[in-house]
């Protein structure tokens, strides 16, 4: 039987009997399953405020680890059962937790964090809920192996803090350690290098884990379970007349999450897409146990509109001038590889004849800038810039082939009296956004979802009734 893959995020370990809810979903599934797993609730921010605490202010966070271990001992004593599994599993974490020092005392000698070593002691926060869950696991019953990346051969391509999963690499030994029939619980977040080194896998990368695992496992689902019902149609802090979106295809659930909304890891529907492997996305608090939104394959279902609107804030504009500059053959390679070798991500370009515009991440413009500064081409005869903008997209598969959608979404913004300062669709068929400023987000999203949600639903989403309907 195949295994299912279980993803519990940080949102579903808060409170002191979380592990024990946990525990009581994975008990009600009928097939062997590998549970991936998370830190407890931001505790990878306190890990690594700790550890800048260590490094730059010199002070060694000794109240950090003190009431860090307290709380992890306190997860065992709670839900794990039987004195001797409690004795033998708070050993365990009490290595764990001595090695975690050992490192917060290295970087707290040598005054510095480097990238390895930021790398192994943030992945700790998922090392120690992953042990624990396997003994509250095991005192259920539930026979269950804890298994690291480290030994079943996750591999990483080697970039720190923001590694890729080598899939064609991992196979080899991945297939070979998971027997059938038997659960396992993998703590998520980081892979191997291919020098075996951890190597983080991004913020919030263990969706990003649990989908590999899936590919390389050739598992029947994904099922991640978070404290939301899925995705929305709006960020439910700024829309209230937001609604839980049935079904999405792959790509946009990638779009979306590439463009801000925060339900997923960006990455994580690449390893499914091939296999088809349906994500399920379920809310811990609801007792139905019924997905909120499903990702599969896309049903080819008309759209009369984008069936979500998300945004991101913090992006700015670099526009390069100069006559002739956009379409003159090899100007865009060369100032592309400057912004490269500065370290610099580039979200999206357009041009036009005289200018060549990057948008990019806020905290990226004045390196961007400096670069450019220093090495510019003798075309660029000016150099300007627009901070503080936010990105509002609209996705739905085909949404840029549809007639009339980007110019709905420019006349629900300007009855706002809202300015566009530029409009982008074609690099995907999911997805048409524009950018506003900073201060007009909130204002430019509710316009849009008000124009394109009304009261009543335009479209049912759900199609694939075979996937919802399943409970686990
Ligand atoms: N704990 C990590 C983070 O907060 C990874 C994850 O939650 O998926 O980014
Ligand atoms: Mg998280």
């Amino acid at each position: 039987m195949p295994h299912k893959i279980i993803k519990f995020g940080g949102s579903n370990l808060q409170k002191k009997t979380d592990f024990s809810r946990c525990a009581e979903i994975i008990e009600n599934y009928n097939s062997p399953c590998v549970i991936v797993v998370s830190a407890f609730y931001q505790v990878t921010d306190r890990l690594r405020k700790a550890a800048l605490k260590a490094s730059d202010s010199g002070q060694f966070p000794g109240d950090f680890l003190s009431e860090f271990s307290d709380e992890c001992r306190e997860q065992v004593n709670e839900n794990v059962q039987g004195d001797e599994l409690i004795e033998k599993t708070n050993a365990e974490l009490q290595s764990l937790l001595d090695k975690l020092s050992l490192l917060f005392k290295g970087i707290h000698a040598i005054g510095e964090l480097p990238q390895t070593i930021n790398d192994t002691l943030l992945s700790y926060g998922e090392r120690i809920s992953a042990l624990i869950l396997t003994a509250v696991l095991s005192s259920r019953n539930i026979n269950t192996t804890l298994a690291l990346p480290e030994d079943f051969g996750l591999i990483t391509d080697g970039e720190f803090g923001n590694a890729s999963i080598l899939l064609r690499e991992s196979a080899r030994r991945v297939k070979g350690y998971f027997a059938e029939n038997h659960n396992y619980v993998v703590p998520g977040f980081y892979g191997i290098s291919s020098e075996g080194k951890t190597t983080l896998l991004g913020r919030g990368g263990t969706d990003y884990s649990a989908a590999a695992l899936a590919y390389l496992l050739d598992a029947e689902s994904l099922d991640i379970w978070k404290d939301v019902e899925g995705f929305q149609t709006g960020d439910p802090r700024i829309v209230k007349e937001s609604r839980t979106i049935d079904y999405l295809s792959y790509n946009e659930a990638a779009e979306l999450s590439y463009f801000g909304a925060k339900i997923l890891h960006p990455r994580t529907v690449e390893p499914l897409q091939p296999k088809n492997i349906p994500v399920r996305i379920f809310n811990i608090d609801d007792p139905s146990d019924k997905p909120g939104t499903v990702i599969h394959t896309d049903t080819g279902e008309d759209l009369h509109g984008p069936k979500s609107i998300t945004y991101s804030r913090n992006f700015s504009v670099l526009k390069l001038k100069g006559p002739g500059i956009g379409i003159k053959p090899g100007v865009l390679a060369q100032v592309a590889g400057i912004m490269d070798l500065a370290g610099v991500n580039i979200s999206s370009v357009f041009t036009s004849q005289t200018a060549i515009c990057f948008l990019l991440q806020g905290s990226d413009l004045k390196k961007a800038k400096n670069a450019i500064r220093a090495n510019a081409p003798a075309l660029i005869r000016d150099v300007e810039s627009i901070s503080a903008i936010a990105l509002v997209a609209l996705v739905g598969e085909g949404i840029t082939k549809k007639e009339g959608i980007a110019a709905k979404a420019f006349q629900a913004v300007a009855e706002e009296k809202i300015n566009i300062e530029i409009i982008a669709a074609g690099a995907s068929t999911a997805a048409v956004y524009f950018v506003v400023k900073e201060s007009d987000c909130d204002r430019a999203v509710k316009a849009t979802h008000r124009y394109f949600f009304p009261e009543f639903p335009r479209h049912d989403t759900l199609k694939n009734s075979d996937l919802t309907s399943v409970v686990i």
